[in-house]
C-alpha cells in the first residue's frame, strides 16, 4: 500500500494559542499545496467543544489562523458537532450550543449535526465490516463533502486513545449511531410507561415499532427482526419508555473492547468514505482521559506538536508513534490495524517536518 504523508510542526515548549494557531494555519497552507486540494466553498470544522469542567481540550484561539485563511478564501465555515448519549452539558443541541459559546467557540456558527436532541440520522452504508452494513451518522453532515476534521490527541477509556478515528467515528454518529457502537442495542418498549405518542414509529427508519391503538388492550412492540438498533427511538421517546439496556450489550460494553474499538473504525469509514477531508490532530495537553471527562486532569507527557495528513489513519499513527517515543503507550492500536484492514487509509507515513 502506497504511504501517506503526515506534515508536523513539532511543539517543544509549552506554546501560547497564538503559536498554535499559527502553526495550524501554516500546516493547512502547507497540505493544501502539496497535496493539491482544492476547498470546497461551504466547510465544516469538526471540533470538540469540551465538556464543563474540562480543562484540557483544545481552545478555539488555536484555530484562529485556519479561519483567517478561510476567511481570506472566501470559505463558508461553520463548526459542527454532535450530541452525547450521556448526561452533561452537550446532551441536546441547545446546551451544546450553550457550552460552546461558553467555552469561546464564537466565531463560526455552530452546527448540531443530529438535531435537538440526536434524533436526525442518515443511514450511511459500508462495506467489508464486521459489525455494521450501515452507519447511522448525523444527518447535518450530508450537507457536506469535506470537512476539516480538528482532533485533540490524547487517551480514552474505552478507545485507548482518541485522534482522527475517535472523531469521526463518535463525533460524527447520532445518538442511535453512538448507541449502536456502545451496546449492539436490543430496544424494548416498556408499555406500562408509553403514551402511543407515536414518535418513536415516526423515528423508525425502517418500521420496526408497532404502537397499537389506544384503548385496543394490545401491547405495543419492537420487531427485533427489523431494527437495525440505530437508537433513534430511544433519544425521540420523551416518556423513557424505551430502554437500550440488555446484559448482552453491557457485557460487550466492559469486557469485550476489541469488539468497540473495531466498531469505532466501521465509523470512522462511514464518515470519510466519498469525502476529501482533511485531517489536524494537535498532540499537545495529552492527557490518558478524553475531553468529555468534565474534569481537569494532568498531562502525561510534554506537547509534541501537530500532525496534518488527508489518512486519517496515518495521522492517528504517526501521533501513537510519537507519544510510543515519549514512553506513553497508549491502549487500543488494534483499531489502526483494523481500520487498514477494512480501507480507511495505511498505517504506513512519511513524516514531513515543517520548521
Ligand atoms: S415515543 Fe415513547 S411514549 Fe411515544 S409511542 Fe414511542 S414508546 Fe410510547
Ligand atoms: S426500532 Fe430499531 S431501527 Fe427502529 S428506531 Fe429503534 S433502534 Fe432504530
Amino acid at each position: 500500500m502506497k504511504k501517506a504523508n503526515v506534515y508536523f510542526i513539532p511543539l517543544n515548549r509549552k506554546p501560547s494559542d497564538g503559536e498554535v494557531c499559527d502553526c495550524s494555519a501554516k500546516l493547512l497552507e502547507q497540505i493544501l499545496r502539496s497535496e493539491q486540494i482544492a476547498l470546497e466553498s461551504e466547510l465544516a470544522l469538526k471540533v470538540h467543544f469540551g465538556e464543563s469542567g474540562n480543562r484540557t481540550y483544545i481552545r478555539p484561539g488555536c484555530y484562529d489562523g485556519i479561519l483567517e485563511l478561510l476567511e481570506q478564501r472566501h470559505i463558508s465555515a461553520s463548526f459542527i458537532e454532535t450530541s452525547v448519549l450521556y448526561g452533561g452539558n452537550r446532551r441536546n443541541a441547545e446546551c451544546h450550543k450553550k457550552l460552546a459559546k461558553d467555552h469561546g467557540f464564537t466565531k463560526l456558527p455552530v452546527v448540531i449535526a443530529d438535531g435537538i436532541a440526536g434524533e436526525d440520522s442518515s443511514l450511511v452504508p459500508i462495506q467489508g465490516g464486521k459489525h455494521f452494513q450501515t452507519c447511522a451518522l448525523g444527518k447535518g453532515f450530508e450537507a457536506y463533502k469535506q470537512l476539516l476534521v480538528l482532533s485533540h490527541f490524547k487517551g480514552h477509556g474505552l478507545a485507548g486513545f482518541g485522534g482522527a478515528i475517535k472523531q469521526l467515528s463518535m463525533g460524527f454518529a447520532s445518538k442511535g449511531g453512538k448507541m449502536a457502537m456502545h451496546m449492539g442495542i436490543q430496544p424494548t418498549l416498556m408499555n406500562f410507561l408509553c403514551v402511543k405518542c407515536g414518535l418513536c414509529a415516526k423515528r423508525c427508519q425502517v418500521d420496526a415499532i408497532h404502537i397499537e391503538p389506544k384503548g385496543s388492550g394490545k401491547k405495543s412492540w419492537i420487531d427485533h427482526n427489523k431494527c437495525l438498533g440505530c437508537g433513534a427511538c430511544y433519544s425521540a421517546c420523551r416518556r423513557h419508555a424505551i430502554s437500550i439496556l440488555s446484559w448482552k450489550g453491557i457485557c460487550n460494553m466492559l469486557f469485550r473492547k476489541s469488539d468497540f474499538r473495531e466498531k469505532l473504525v466501521e465509523y470512522a469509514l462511514a464518515a470519510h468514505q466519498g469525502r476529501r477531508n482533511i485531517y489536524l490532530n494537535f498532540a499537545m495537553n495529552i492527557t490518558k482521559g478524553c475531553d468529555c471527562e468534565p474534569r481537569p486532569m494532568l498531562t502525561a507527557v510534554p506537547d509534541i506538536g501537530i500532525f496534518a495528513s488527508t489518512d486519517p489513519v496515518a495521522v492517528d499513527t504517526a501521533c501513537y508513534d510519537a507519544c510510543a517515543s515519549t514512553g506513553l503507550k497508549f491502549k487500543g492500536v488494534e483499531q489502526l490495524a483494523y481500520a487498514e484492514k477494512i480501507g480507511l487509509g495505511t498505517r504506513q507515513y512519511d513524516l514531513i517536518t515543517l520548521n
